[in-house]
């Protein structure tokens, strides 16, 4: 491809509305357009980039027996009433209505219509396994797009679904998809690291995500460099600290005037925040929960949303909570009635704990459970923090951050009780389809890629994801012998079936090597008038400080052996 001719600009200034790397240099390089908010156009660069990335992911669906398929983005909601799954999706959904008033969904994902399918082609246990997928564009109205590609209202995902006749068959699939898509990460350039997930509004069982370890990552990952336990935090569990234990004293109200946070309290009555009882007040589907957890523990609103099985979870407005009798910055658990209550179990770790009186300025001491007071449901519903026990081997735990980049799940029977996939086992019984679902965001990987490997000239691509391989620069294309050199070499690469992008523009040697810095294409072969004196031609690997000279003899093998030692690597 000639750069003269691309259909791309790249741009100096960095865009004001791009907070992320990968934001920035996206839209610097023209990869992508934004079309309006989470919704992006893809250029010819980031299109082949994506291409790219399909093509991998393809080849190892492929190998394992995947099948690929094509599915409607257009779901009626009448499929969607089978597995009432559209309240779980609540506002996430892009909801339509046709000329004859009936409700449309623009799939957020494929669950029911694959189900659906699978139903009418399943017979019996001969049918199965089965590894369905498809490489389609999704729909999901994120609260707040942003990032660029990484949180994004339109997208391309890889969605897989397996199905068997058993658990056991299952497992084999998830072992098998497992392992896939470790080896598409592999073969992308692109570690990603296996962490324990939460389910979210799919269901199901187990699941893992994977994720790309990048310090600007949005999710937060909780983990144990000695067993090798790694979690989203969403669902990261933890040894809790005990608190400090002691025979329970008698409750004893105390003033505390104009003490409000926990950090206030703890600090006014020179206790640990570890020996206090934070309240904290949801709204979930417009019902008011009561939350009791000790004072140096978060709530893990995941691990609350599961529980209260809600679709809308937030934090109550003060109205709510003063309609409720209670007193914010005081509320108390104790004789509280009325109100769904439920702890975390860290309030057992401990004894005479400070907790509200509710009433202004005034606490309560040596508060015990359940001496004192009473809960609904106790349970683990604490965000885990590094420094805790690691929930299987007590080392510590540490956090860093990384890009959600594939989530798997176990489903289970879920959505084939629901849609009646049903299938005769040898011995004539009629049983449900064991499910299982696998996705990769396409689009997120490519972001993913830029914000994992770039410095501050640009993009550094992975070779297998780059758009194209060598960026062929010519400097001095006004001298005959330069342009000639370089137009037999472009055609040369082409021929040899090398990617190359052909800066054949009349721009200064500055301006040609920033662009080759920012648009991050592997290997730059430079054609000037200095190397061909001594009949050489100069390259430079993206990723590496030093160039060299190599003749310009044979010079295209030389290239293709070093790409291909390169890829084989990956
Ligand atoms: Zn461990």
């Amino acid at each position: 491809m000639r750069l003269s001719r691309l259909f791309t600009k790249t741009l100096r200034e960095i865009p004001a509305e791009a907070e992320t790397a990968s934001h920035q240099l996206t839209l610097r390089t023209g990869m992508i357009h934004q079309v309006a908010a989470g919704v992006y156009s893809y250029l010819p660069l980031g299109w082949r980039v994506l291409r790219k990335i399909e093509q991998i992911v393809r080849e190892e669906m492929d190998k394992v027996g995947g099948q690929e398929l094509m599915m409607p983005v257009l779901q009626p909601l009448e499929l969607w009433e089978k597995t009432q799954r559209h309240h779980a999706f609540g506002k996430s959904l892009f909801v339509l209505t046709d000329r004859r008033e009936r409700t449309l969904f623009l799939g957020p994902t494929h669950e029911e219509v694959i189900t659906e399918l699978v139903r009418h082609q399943v017979r019996s246990y001969r049918d199965l396994p089965l590894l369905l997928y498809q490489i389609q564009t999704k729909f999901r109205d994120e609260p707040r797009p942003r990032g660029g590609l990484l949180r994004v209202r339109e997208f391309s995902m890889m969605d897989l679904y397996s199905f068997d006749v058993d658990a056991e068959g299952l497992d084999l699939s998830y072992q098998k998809m497992r392992q896939a898509y470790a080896s598409i990460y592999r073969r992308c350039g692109l570690p990603a690291m296996e962490v324990e997930a939460d389910s979210g509004a799919i269901g199901g069982k187990d699941s893992h995500e994977f994720t790309v370890i990048t310090p600007t990552g949005e999710d937060e990952i909780i983990y144990c460099d000695s067993c090798g336990y790694a979690a989203n935090v969403e669902k990261a569990q933890s040894v809790k600290s005990e608190g400090e234990r002691a025979a329970p004293l008698p409750l004893e109200e105390v003033a505390t005037p104009g003490m409000k946070t926990i950090e206030e309290v703890a600090g006014f009555l020179q206790v640990p925040q570890s020996r206090t009882l934070k309240a904290v007040f949801y709204s979930a589907d417009d019902d008011l929960v009561f939350v009791v957890i000790r004072g140096d523990l978060e709530v893990n609103e995941v691990k609350l949303r599961n529980t209260l099985k809600c679709s809308e979870l937030q934090l109550a407005t003060e109205e709510q909570v003063r309609r409720a009798g209670l007193v914010a910055g005081s509320a108390s658990p104790l004789g509280l009635s009325g109100v769904k209550t439920l702890a975390d179990d860290s309030i057992m770790l401990g004894t005479n704990f400070v907790a509200g009186a509710n009433k202004p300025d005034y606490h309560i001491r040596n508060v015990n459970y359940p001496r004192d007071f009473r809960v609904d449901l106790m349970l683990d519903i604490a965000a885990a923090k590094p420094g805790e026990g690691c929930p299987r081997c007590g080392h510590s735990l540490a956090s860093t951050h990384g890009i959600e980049v594939g989530h798997i799940f176990k489903l289970g029977t879920l959505f084939s009780e629901k849609l009646g996939a049903f299938f005769l086992d040898r011995e004539g019984r009629q049983l449900p389809i064991v499910m299982g679902c696998y996705g990769i965001g396409v689009g997120r990987m490519m972001a993913a890629a830029v914000e994992q490997n770039h410095d501050d000239q640009g993009i550094i691509w992975p070779l297998p994801l780059a758009p194209y391989q060598v960026y062929l620069c010519a400097l001095g294309m006004d001298k005959p012998e330069v342009a000639a050199s370089a137009e037999k070499l472009y055609a040369d690469l082409e021929a040899a079936g090398i990617e190359v992008l052909y800066d054949d523009r009349p721009e200064s040697p500055g301006v040609k090597f920033n662009d080759a810095d920012l648009l991050g294409i592997p290997l730059r072969v430079v054609v000037s008038p200095r190397a061909l004196k001594s009949g050489s031609v100069e390259i430079k690997w993206r990723s590496e400080k030093e160039s060299q000279l190599l003749p310009l003899e044979g010079i295209v093998d030389k290239l293709r052996e070093q790409i291909s030692a390169r890829l084989s690597l990956a």
